[in-house]
């Protein structure tokens, strides 16, 4: 893993010139491209389901397909994911601290944090989130942000 996450101003479109937001746009979507091509053959750990305890080796689009199919827990299409590593961290950093990944509230135990995911059907990433955005490729392709994400070889 030779990537971190680093934050620029790199879109100003009042100041900066269109052309170079443009060459800087176009090369942050074949980095994370790049990028997503490795992880589909990162290997490196197992990925642990975060309601249960299976664990998958290999393709990360093997755990999200179980956590859609066994849990009703929908993180998104595998292909259009990126850091899928550090998306996971995330998620189970809330359910750690036993937080409701949707709403962020917390519960005294994990059961009672599961049966309010379940019953609030909060078993998703709450779309208002901006922190999330990183793990979508479509938020490459588009000009929406003023302050972005960037990627920077270590
Ligand atoms: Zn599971
Ligand atoms: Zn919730």
């Amino acid at each position: 893993m030779s990537y971190h996450f680093v934050t620029i101003n790199y879109f100003c479109p009042q100041t900066e010139d269109r052309e170079l937001r443009v060459l800087l746009q176009r090369q942050r979507l074949e980095d994370v491209l790049h990028w997503q091509e490795q992880e589909r053959r990162d290997e490196s750990s197992p990925w642990g389901c975060l309601m249960c305890r299976a664990e998958f080796v290999g393709w990360h689009g093997q755990l999200l397909d179980h956590m859609a199919r066994d849990h009703n827990f929908s993180v998104g299409q595998p292909h259009n994911l990126v850091f899928v590593r550090e998306l996971m961290d995330k998620l189970e950093g809330k359910m750690a601290e036993l937080r409701c990944v949707y709403c962020d509230r917390v519960f005294k135990t994990r059961e009672v944090l599961k049966e309010h995911m379940r019953k609030k059907a909060h078993k998703k990433i709450n779309p208002h989130d901006k922190s999330y955005d990183l793990f979508y490729v479509v938020n490459y392709q588009v000009t929406k942000y003023h302050s972005g994400f960037f990627l920077k070889k270590k």
